[in-house]
C-alpha cells in the first residue's frame, strides 16, 4: 500500500484510487498518463497541442484526502474510506461511501459487486470487509448490552426506478415521502444477518439479480447505481439505528459521441449526469453545515436524505476511480474534478 498515516476521521472523505492497466490495454501499447507522487497527490499527463502543432503535456495536479496508486490492494482501501465509518454507524450514525467514476475504472472492483457464481468473487470487496468488521465489532463486551442487531438491503436505482436486488424477479418499488420528510422505499427487503457468511450469501443473490438476462453485465449495470445498505438497531436502545450505505454508482462516462448514441443511451446518459450533479451539491451541502439541500432532484439522493441531513450524525466518503490510459484522459480529468468540487470546504 501507499499509505502509512492513520485514517482521517472527517465528515467528509475523498479519495481517488488508479486502477493498473489491464492486460488488454498493455498489449494495445496504451500509456499510463496518470502518476502518483505522494500519497495525497495525483498529476494527469494530457498530451496536448500547441498552435503550431508541436506536441506538449499539460500537467494537471490535483490534492485529496488520499490517493491510491495502482498497487494498492482492496484491503488498503479499505482501511482509509469505509473502516472509520465503523465506529460511527456503532454510535446511531449515518455513514455513506461511494464509488464515483467512469465504466470500466474499478468501481465493482472495489466495492465486491461483480458477480462470476462464486462466492469468492465479492469476499475482498468493501461490502465484505465492512460487514466483517460489524460482525468483529459486535462481538466486543462493549456492545453487549446494546443487543444489536443487523440488516441488509440491496438495491438499484435505475433512472428514476427502484428495483429490490434481493428479491427474485427484481420487482419495482415505490418511494413515498410523508408529512414528516421521511422517505420511504416501500416493500423493501431488510434481510435480517447474524455472520459475514450470510452476508456474502447476500451479495451474491443481490449481484446475480442486478445483471441478469442482459447480454453484457457491465454494460448494463454500468447504467445503474447500486446501493448496498447495511444497518445497526439495537433491541435496548430504540433510538440507536446505524446504517452503513455503499454505493456503486452509474459510469459518470460522458455520452461523448451523441449523434451515434441511441435515444435510450442518450437518456440513460443526462438522467445519470443529473443525479451525480445533484449528488455533488447534496455531498458539498452537508459539509458546509447550512444551505438548501437538493436532495429531491434525483431519486438517488432521495432515497439516501438520511445520509445527507442530521449534522454531525452523518459522515461520507467517495472513492474516485480513474482509468490510468490516454484513452480515458478525458473521463479522468472529469472525475477528478467533480472529486475536487466534493471536498469538504
Ligand atoms: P466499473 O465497475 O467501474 O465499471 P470494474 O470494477 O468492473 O469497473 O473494473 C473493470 C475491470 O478492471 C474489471 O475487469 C476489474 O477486475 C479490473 N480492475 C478494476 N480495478 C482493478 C484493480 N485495482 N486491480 C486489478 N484489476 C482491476
Ligand atoms: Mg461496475
Amino acid at each position: 500500500g501507499t499509505t502509512d498515516n492513520p485514517p482521517k476521521e472527517h465528515q467528509i472523505v475523498v479519495c481517488v484510487r488508479k486502477r493498473p492497466l489491464r492486460r488488454k490495454e498493455l498489449a494495445d501499447g496504451e500509456l499510463d498518463v496518470v502518476s502518483i507522487p505522494s500519497k495525497d497527490m495525483l498529476v494527469v499527463h494530457e498530451p496536448r497541442k500547441h498552435v503550431n502543432l508541436s506536441k506538449f503535456l499539460e500537467n494537471h495536479s490535483f490534492r485529496f484526502d488520499y490517493v491510491f496508486n495502482e498497487d494498492c490492494s482492496n484491503g488498503t482501501v479499505y482501511e482509509y474510506t469505509a473502516r472509520p465509518l465503523i465506529r460511527h454507524i456503532f454510535e446511531g450514525g449515518m455513514a455513506t461511501c461511494f464509488a464515483y467514476g467512469q465504466t470500466g475504472s474499478g468501481k465493482t472492483h472495489t466495492m465486491g459487486g461483480q458477480f462470476t457464481g462464486r462466492q469468492q468473487s465479492s469476499m475482498d470487496g468493501i461490502y465484505a470487509m465492512a460487514a466483517g468488521d460489524i460482525f468483529t465489532t459486535l462481538k466486543s463486551p462493549s456492545y453487549d448490552k446494546l443487543q444489536l442487531k443487523v440488516s441488509c438491503s440491496f438495491f438499484e436505482i435505475y433512472g428514476s426506478r427502484v428495483y429490490d436486488l434481493l428479491m427474485p424477479g427484481k420487482p419495482q418499488l415505490r418511494v413515498l415521502e410523508d408529512g414528516n420528510q421521511q422517505v420511504q422505499v416501500v416493500g423493501l427487503t431488510e434481510n435480517p444477518v447474524n455472520s459475514t457468511g450470510e452476508v456474502l450469501a447476500l451479495l451474491e443473490l443481490g449481484n446475480s439479480v442486478r445483471t441478469s438476462g442482459q447480454t453484457s453485465a457491465n454494460a448494463k449495470s454500468s447504467r445503474s447505481h447500486a446501493v448496498f445498505q447495511i444497518s445497526l438497531r439495537s433491541s435496548a436502545n430504540r433510538r440507536l439505528h446505524g446504517k452503513f450505505s455503499l454505493i456503486d454508482l452509474a459510469g459518470n462516462e460522458r455520452g461523448a459521441d451523441n449523434s451515434s448514441a441511441d435515444r435510450v443511451t442518450r437518456l440513460e446518459g443526462s438522467e445519470i449526469n443529473k443525479s451525480l450533479l445533484v449528488l455533488k451539491e447534496c455531498i458539498r451541502a452537508l459539509g458546509r453545515q447550512s444551505g438548501h439541500l437538493p436532495f429531491r432532484g434525483s431519486k438517488l439522493t432521495q432515497v439516501l436524505r438520511d445520509s445527507f441531513i442530521g449534522g454531525k450524525k452523518v459522515k461520507t466518503c467517495m472513492i474516485a476511480m480513474i482509468s490510468p490510459g490516454l484513452h480515458s484522459v478525458e473521463n479522468t480529468l472529469n472525475t477528478l474534478r467533480y472529486a475536487d468540487r466534493v471536498k469538504e470546504l
